[in-house]
């Protein structure tokens, strides 16, 4: 039997690939652009996985002993590990050289798209924000060890001195998370193909054997979600299969099988049985597993530091932890719950936080600190790390007790709270005050909310910030865009008028910047898909609001107009959900003290002469926990804190939401308790498909399914529009439908939301008449 060389006593899962300032970002989209070269982007690429591995040993990794992972991706690991086995879908054939190889051009096709060849399609990875390539495949996927990027990167490595650990997705993930293709038979599964796929994954792992690697990173993160629609017992099936086949291969580097983002849970045991010789576990969203057949003879990759968060966290525990597995296993080493990509890079390039919230947190570069600490911790016992975790506990400590981490006013306020504050009464009456107030027509017109965010309005927003227009004339100048995007949906014929979110730099910062208890931050990006790129803001105290947010805004707008013109908000769960938030209380109650914020500004806007309200939860599905047992209590504070944001409306002010997608189905009744009276949903790329649940789920309130897809430059006809609306009327009675787009408009030209907008009230016209 081989002997394999020691797991190193300290790593990481990944690390983020898009680059201290964003490199990565702008030399991708430089090359999108035509304005740098294959050669030029690639240079970059390796000046950037240069730097890395210096900047992790200089953190604390090993050089030399497969500590560092070789995670770097140009856009996404799903796409890579598609690339490497060469399961390019039939409809990019031609993108691929003889040898099933693909260029970098072609690589980026797969991602975006070229003239009639939709891209892959890009859905969430796990319960992150992260967004993943969704592989299609079907029995006529041709598989084949495609790409040897991963092999070249490893070498690239090893000539500057650095022995590298290769990372790729799992043969298992990588199947559970594909769909089936165009070409697939129904009722295929792509996990049908496991047996035709592992072979390329073997032929892999000796090539990378042969180029020296000791150790190579299999991630398996599907292993841990329940929301994957195969029966269990074939998931399990394949993880035995697939890890029994590559464990029994000759010359291959050792295998560690990573499990982000939960427990493993029943595949533990499989996947201990095989011979696998590392299992890495997550230990922050996960629990610690019993005892477990087959562990000890594997060693165990703690995944005690929260990749996923921003906190400096409970060091010592994390410690504790660690030691307690010794029960397990003989051999137990430490590591981050996921990979490091959630996480901005750097504390230290924050010099606007307070010191004070910077000594409580933790970017990349400071878990990668913290895990070199602990494993020092594990080799030289507890003593030789004694001051670092005095120091986290430390912070800790203090954070606990900080001024407006507890805000007595909040407390009162929010434990005080009953079952009233959470129910806005009868709907019925509730139509009836609002019918009288607001006299709309039937198959009322309206859209998401944000118009085209020109150049313009982010320039005069970048001048304000750094100090070159003055507050007042960037007042003037939104307002002035307001007005006229007031008077072009008054030519165009809207019902119901938005203001157009001129003065919103993204729908959640906006709010996070506004409210008490956030801090926003300058280099903070966080990878979102491909080269896009978010900042999420901290929350880290208790939610307050100082004053009214967006109350002038919508006044002013309403007094332009004689129709309606609904307030904007976004919700509390979409706020948790795009900021980093304290992990000191449940999320409910945070979710909580934001609800009451949004609450006193909907009375704000009430008294303002503001009608219509609509409180945006693009979010309430992303955060659906991967584990069922954790869904109910999960909907419930989610849904809890909607109804308490918006249950003080009078009954003649129409509460609206918006929610980004089609996929109903398993929150259909969490929307419907939203009690929202009107919900507007994505539903033009499935052509309406989603009234289908709508209609046999009884759903009885105001329903504004989006009739285009806004996603895309295209302007939908007025016939194509007729239609989608016709569908809708055909399955859900005719008076509860509201016609608009799918989402927002801030990512579109002004000429197709002219036209599209013309084409979609000519629509409403049409079908008017007829029904
Ligand atoms: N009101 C927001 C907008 O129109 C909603 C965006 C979203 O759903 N993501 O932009
Ligand atoms: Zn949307």
């Amino acid at each position: 039997m081989t002997t394999f060389p020691t797991f190193p006593a300290g790593t990481i899962l990944g690390y983020p690939r898009i680059g201290p300032r964003r490199e990565l970002k702008k030399a991708v989209e430089a090359f999108w652009a035509g304005s740098v070269t294959a050669d030029e982007l690639e240079a970059t690429a390796v000046a950037l996985r240069r730097s890395t591995r210096e900047r992790l040993v200089r953190l604390g990794l090993g050089r030399d002993d497969s500590s560092i992972p070789e995670s770097f991706s140009y856009y996404d690991q799903v796409l890579d590990a598609l690339c490497t086995v060469g399961a390019v879908p039939a409809r990019f054939a031609n993108l691929q050289g003889g040898d099933g190889r693909i260029d970098l051009a072609g690589y980026f096709t797969l991602a975006r798209g070229a003239g009639d060849h939709p891209p892959l399609e890009m859905t969430k990875w796990f319960d992150s924000n992260y967004h993943y390539l969704v592989p299609e495949i079907g029995p006529e996927t041709a598989f084949s060890l495609a790409s040897d990027r991963l092999v070249r990167e490893f070498a690239e490595a090893k000539a500057a001195g650095f022995l590298t650990r290769p990372v790729i997705v799992g043969p298992v993930t990588f199947l559970l998370l594909s769909k089936p293709s165009d070409e697939a038979p129904t009722g295929f599964s792509p996990l049908e193909r496991l047996e035709d796929l592992v072979p390329v994954y073997a032929a892999l792992l000796q090539r990378l054997r042969a180029a020296g690697a000791e150790w190579v990173q299999l991630d398996e993160p599907a292993l841990v979600s329940e929301s994957i629609d195969i029966p269990r017992a074939d998931a399990l099936a394949a993880v035995h299969s697939a890890y029994t086949t590559l464990g029994a291969l000759a010359d291959r580097p050792a295998i560690f099988v990573a499990a982000p983002y939960g427990s493993l849970d029943d595949a533990l045991p499989v996947l201990a049985a095989t011979a696998v010789e590392a299992i890495g576990l997550d230990l922050v969203r996960g629990t610690v597993p019993t005892v477990t057949a087959g562990l000890e003879t594997t060693t165990l990759v703690a995944g005690v530091i929260d990749g996923h968060n921003i906190w400096r966290g409970d060091l010592e525990r994390a410690f504790e932890t660690v030691a307690g597995l010794a029960c397990l296993s003989p051999r137990v080493t430490v590591s981050t719950s996921t990979s490091l990509l959630h996480l901005p890079h750097d504390v230290n390039d924050e010099s606007a936080l307070s010191a004070e919230l910077t000594s409580w947190l933790a970017f990349a570069d400071q878990k990668v600190t913290q895990v070199a600490t602990l494993a020092r911790g594990l080799s030289e016992g507890r003593v030789a790390i004694a001051v670092e975790l005095a120091a986290a506990s430390a912070a800790l400590d203090a954070r606990r007790v900080a001024p407006g981490v507890h805000d007595g006013a909040v407390r009162v306020r929010t434990d005080a709270l009953t079952a009233t504050d959470f129910s806005r009464g009868d709907y019925a009456a509730r139509v009836a005050a609002q019918k009288a107030t607001l006299g709309l027509p039937f198959l009322p017109t309206t859209t998401i909310g944000s118009f085209p965010q020109t150049g313009d309005i982010r320039r005069a927003r970048a001048h304000f910030l750094t100090g070159s227009l003055s507050a007042g004339d960037y007042r003037d100048l939104m307002r002035a865009e307001i007005a006229r995007v007031v008077t072009l949906q008054e030519e165009i014929g809207l019902d119901v008028l938005v203001h157009g979110e001129p003065e919103r730099n993204d729908m959640v910062q906006y709010f996070a910047e506004n409210l008490d208890g956030f801090a926003v931050t300058e280099n903070g990006w966080v990878q979102s898909y491909g080269s896009r790129c978010v900042r999420p803001s901290i929350l880290w105290g208790d939610v307050s609001r100082p004053q009214p947010i967006t109350v002038e805004w919508s006044a002013y707008t309403q007094g332009l107009t004689l129709k309606p013109v609904k307030g904007m908000l976004t919700g509390p769960v979409t706020i948790l959900a795009w900021s980093f938030v304290r992990d000191d209380q449940p999320l409910g109650e945070t979710a909580r003290q934001v609800a009451l914020a949004l609450r006193d500004e909907i009375a704000d806007l009430e008294r303002a002469g503001i009608r219509i309200v609509q409180v945006d939860e693009p979010a309430l599905r992303e955060l659906l926990p991967l584990k069922k047992k954790d869904q109910a209590d999960y909907l419930d504070w989610s849904v809890g804190s909607f109804r308490l944001a918006t249950a003080g409306a009078a009954e003649a002010t129409q509460i609206h939401t918006h929610l980004c997608y089609s996929e109903f189905g398993v929150v259909i009744d969490a929307i419907r308790n939203l009690d929202a009276d009107v919900t507007s949903i994505e539903a033009a790329r499935s052509r309406m498909e989603v009234v289908g649940d709508i209609q046999t789920s009884g759903f009885d309130h105001g329903i504004g399914p989006g009739v285009w897809d806004i996603h895309s430059p295209r302007v939908p006809s007025v016939a194509e529009l007729t239609d989608l609306l016709e569908r809708a009327a055909r399955a859900i009675p005719s008076g509860q439908i509201w016609v608009n787009p799918d989402c927002g408009l801030k990512t579109r030209g002004y000429a197709e939301t002219v036209e599209s907008l013309q084409n979609m009230l000519a629509a409403t016209h049409a079908v008017r008449t007829r029904l």
